[in-house]
This record gives C-alpha cells, structure tokens and sequence, in this order.
C-alpha cells in the first residue's frame, strides 16, 4: 500500500475472524487508514459502469462500449496526456502591468535601438538605450528630449 494522502495508522481496528488454538473467534486487528479507504470502495467501478450506461443512453445501437481492458488502457493514455499537458505548460509569464522606463543593459550602454517616436515622428536613426518594460518600444528619455513621455502621453 502506497497513499500520500493517508496517516500510516492512526488506531483504527478491523473485526476478523481468526482461529486461535483451533477456536475460531472475532478479534480487533490494528489496520493501516489506507487499507480502510481501499476497503470501503473497491470493487466498485463506478467509472467504467458510467462509461457503459452513458453510450447506451447517447447511442443506443452503434457504438460498442470499451471492455473493461481497453477501457482502463483509454483512460491511462487520457490521463498521461493529461498530465504531460499540465506539465509542459510554462509557468505565466510575469508580463509587467506598468509602463516604465528601463536601461536595455544596465552594465552596457553601448547597447542601443532606434527611438520609436522619433522613427514615427520622421526623424530616423536616432538611437536610444533606454526602452518601455511594458510597451517594449525604444524611446529617448534624457534632460533635454523625453520621447519616453510623449509616447505615452499619445497611447
Ligand atoms: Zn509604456
Ligand atoms: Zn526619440
């Protein structure tokens, strides 16, 4: 028994008949939580009883049910897909919310792209470190010329 939701014992006893010294008799048996749950439910394959009621309902003729073999192998690759699914998906990007201004390298300042509003406004190749995290455009921001702003204050 393997559960990673249940304690390994926490006191719960079984009645079982066991023969002792060729009495038989009913003793308390210490159980494993785990052993009681699979107890109360096994058996029952109420997955597979809904699989076999639902298409009779839906398609009372055509469709033959899974057996109880090929429905369980369905339900595996179901579940695998499922999981690898869950698995490859990326963890959400953290997309900043708030327009602000940043260096493209804060130890390089050589690094430099073509300011978007001086490209727009006609006036090319005019080069900038500085970018807008959310927007991604380059834009001028120094003492004298802040494209940064009126980029901003035209979105
Ligand atoms: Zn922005
Ligand atoms: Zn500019």
């Amino acid at each position: 028994m393997c559960s990673s939701v249940h304690e390994a014992f926490t006191g719960q006893t079984v009645r079982r008949r066991v023969k002792e010294a060729g009495v038989w008799q009913v003793k308390s048996v210490p159980v494993p939580d785990a052993v009681v749950d699979y107890n109360h439910s096994m058996g029952v394959v109420n997955s597979f009883l809904l699989h076999k009621e639902l298409l009779k309902l839906r398609n009372p003729t055509q469709t033959k049910p899974h057996t109880q073999k090929s429905f369980r192998e369905q339900l595996l690759k179901e579940m695998l897909v499922f999981a690898e699914g869950s698995a490859a998906t990326p963890p959400p990007a953290s997309t900043p919310t708030t327009c602000m201004p940043l260096y493209y390298a804060s130890d390089d300042s050589r690094i430099r792209k073509h300011c978007k509003w001086c490209l727009n406004a006609g006036i090319p190749r005019v080069k900038t470190s500085v970018y807008c995290r959310k927007c991604q455009v380059s834009l001028c921001l120094t003492a004298k010329k802040n494209c940064f702003q009126l980029w901003h204050d035209n979105q």
